[in-house]
């Protein structure tokens, strides 16, 4: 009954999993630069995107 911390808090690399991936290449997406209503650029892979296509703003 004893609740122990069988499983260490991992404090390394948590962040970069969340990360989404790229639609066309499939390498983890850090940041999107929109560059007009249209058109977007992801980094670091450099692949063109639609924009919003990993930011939902209703997104519960
Ligand atoms: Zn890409």
């Amino acid at each position: 009954m004893s609740d122990g911390a069988d499983h260490p808090p991992s404090s390394e690399g948590v962040e970069e999993g969340e990360l989404p991936e790229c639609p066309h290449c499939g390498r983890r997406v850090a940041t999107v630069s929109v560059l007009g209503p249209t058109d977007a650029v992801a980094a670091p892979c450099g692949c063109s995107i639609a924009p919003g296509t990993f930011s939902e703003p209703d997104f519960e």
